[in-house]
């Protein structure tokens, strides 16, 4: 049996048929910003994804749904889009499942990307077994899933998850959810890259300046040992673990996966990481957690959404 899987993100939209074991067997991907949406996201992926089953030949007859991994505040149960936390016009509102489903006379679940990369890793990547996962991807922000007794953690509407805004400052910084303090303005790249800019001036080199500063440079420095660096990326790593913490000592998960371009470092991150979590978790919540790198990079979404969908059709039938 086979699925159609998709993922819609702020720049693109990917598709990608599926089988019920989770292999992809073709792919493709299309613009959705190429007019700054003004054209909506939504007629977009109506019109491209006919394009993709066309261009392979796939008719809709063949496949047993559509599985939607979707970025906003995504409304799973009537399966629209509530909220847009950047500012993506004519997103919110967009009801991906009715449309989806009229279009192609299958059934459809649609999920917030944080939540279908949790459910991706938990089939296929390096959550797979565990039934109580903390999925985590830290880019320009921070998000996440949290999958307990094998089920995503959706809430009362499916908006469970967003681990970026949970507050570990109530006098810290504001974020743009209007609150302060939140994990993602201190444990994202985004965050080290400003940490790391903050200490330049202290630096005596003049290979680069404050524009060149990103994550791949930052460890770069690591790697050839520059203390001050060194020090900022410690204090970074303190921030990130900081949330996590509070995650293990919540969701008492038997796995935490990392995403993001931060976690291909495995030295320098992923392992850090882990002792720091190790010394500062209570004794008896890491007796059976691992921490790891995700393995499905941004795959994870796609296959997630299949993966939720073949979980909910469990469920009904
Ligand atoms: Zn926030």
């Amino acid at each position: 049996m086979r699925y159609l899987g998709i993922d819609i993100g702020g720049t693109a939209v990917k598709y990608g048929i599926v089988t019920e074991q989770g292999e992809i067997l073709s792919t493709a991907e299309y613009s959705v910003n190429y007019d700054q949406y003004e054209t909506p996201i939504l007629d977009t992926v109506l019109k491209t994804s006919q394009e993709f089953l066309d261009s392979i030949g796939v008719e809709a007859v063949e496949l047993k749904g559509i599985g939607v991994s979707a970025t906003g505040q995504i409304d799973s149960i009537l399966g629209i889009v509530d909220g847009v936390g950047n500012s993506i016009k004519n997103w919110k509102g967009a009801k991906i499942k009715e449309e989806l489903s009229k279009q192609y006379h299958l059934p459809v679940e649609v999920v917030n990307d944080g939540n279908c990369a949790a459910l991706g890793e938990k089939w296929l990547g390096n959550a797979r077994g565990h039934k109580n996962v903390i999925a985590i991807t830290i880019g320009t922000g921070v998000g996440g899933g949290i999958i307990v007794n094998d089920q995503i953690l959706l809430g009362n509407q499916g908006f469970a998850g967003e681990i970026g805004h949970f507050s570990i400052d109530y006098k810290g910084v504001n974020c743009a959810c209007g609150n302060r303090g939140c994990y993602e303005r201190y444990a994202s790249t985004t965050a080290l890259i400003n940490m790391v800019k903050e200490v330049l001036p202290l630096i005596n080199d003049s290979e680069f300046t404050k524009e060149d500063i990103n994550g791949k440079l930052i460890f770069d420095l690591c790697k050839r040992g520059e203390p001050r660096i060194l020090k900022v990326l410690d204090e970074w790593i303190e921030y990130v673990v900081d949330g996590l913490v509070s995650l293990v000592h919540i969701f008492n998960p038997d796995c935490i996966v990392i995403g993001g371009g931060v976690s291909v470092q495995q030295e320098l991150f992923i392992d850090k990481v882990r002792s720091k979590l190790s010394n500062r978790v209570m004794s008896n919540f890491k007796k059976s957690l691992i921490v790891e790198r995700a393995a499905l990079g941004n795959q994870a979404g796609l296959v997630g959404a299949i993966y939720y969908f073949i979980q909910q059709n469990e469920k009904d039938s």
